[in-house]
């Protein structure tokens, strides 16, 4: 069943405007036609199945027909990570969608080398991973900000698993130890963090040095398997 991520509110009857792009879609990829059945999330109003109501010369018209699930929200999860090549950023969107990540959060640090992001391919790339894996909800993609500030404004309560290729604590008994909860993830760049960067975050009081194994892993590796990790141990998996 094709599942779309739409900005309309839903409600029965409800009249839902895909973009442009999506009515493309939906009538000349998947040859959708006037009575056929989709299911619809935005976000708030959890998942609908809706029908298609009219194909217009440019664009389509949803008609929402009745709630399949109740809106729900995976753990409070974001991850943050270091500015990557461009590439590598893109399936680091897509996994962290796959692995229920609510936000990702790009960072610039003392090594990053940026490539030129495209934020609205980043969010394209997060609302279709999020309709292919059944979320709900779409992650939040956030501009590239400076790791600095990010930590000089740390909110009261959340946790941060810092992965530390240099050396930390096993992964899993430092999350079993600290329990659910909000937390963050935070994945260096190819440089690694620098040794000022690593001594400030080790002595954070809500930050737990991690390691991800005796092996150097590349951002995105190490972004799955931290993220694999923490939804094993404290995470929805068990749900
Ligand atoms: N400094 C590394 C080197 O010597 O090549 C490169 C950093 S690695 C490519 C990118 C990031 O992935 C690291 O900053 C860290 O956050 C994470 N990472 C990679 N391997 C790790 C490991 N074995 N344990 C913990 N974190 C790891």
């Amino acid at each position: 069943m094709i599942r779309l991520h739409v900005t309309s509110d839903l409600a029965p009857g409800a009249a839902v405007a895909p973009t442009l792009d999506q009515s493309r879609y939906l009538t000349q990829v998947m040859r959708l036609k006037a009575g056929d059945d989709l299911l619809v999330f935005n976000g708030r109003d959890g998942e609908w199945c809706a029908e298609v109501a009219e194909v217009l010369k440019k664009g389509v018209i949803l008609r929402a027909v009745e709630q399949s699930r109740l809106q729900v929200f995976g753990p409070d999860l974001e991850l943050i990570v270091a500015v990557v090549k461009k590439a590598r950023v893109e399936t680091i969107v897509e996994k962290a969608t796959e692995l229920g990540a609510r936000r990702v959060r790009l960072v610039l640090t003392h090594r990053t080398n940026a490539d030129r992001l495209r934020l609205d391919r980043l969010d394209a790339i997060a609302e279709e991973a999020a309709e292919q894996t059944g979320r709900l909800d779409v992650p939040l993609i956030d501009d590239p900000v400076k790791l600095e500030t990010l930590l000089d404004d740390w909110p009261d309560g959340r946790r941060l698993m810092f992965c530390d290729e240099t050396g930390g604590a096993p992964a899993i008994r430092t999350l079993a130890q600290a329990g659910s909860g909000p937390w963050s993830i935070l994945i260096g760049p190819e440089g690694g963090f620098s040794p000022e960067e690593g001594d400030r975050l080790r002595a954070l009081p809500y930050a737990s040095a991690v390691s991800l194994g005796p092996r150097i892993l590349r951002a995105d590796t190490a972004a799955i398997t931290a993220l694999g990790l923490w939804q094993a141990a404290v995470g929805d998996w068990d749900r």
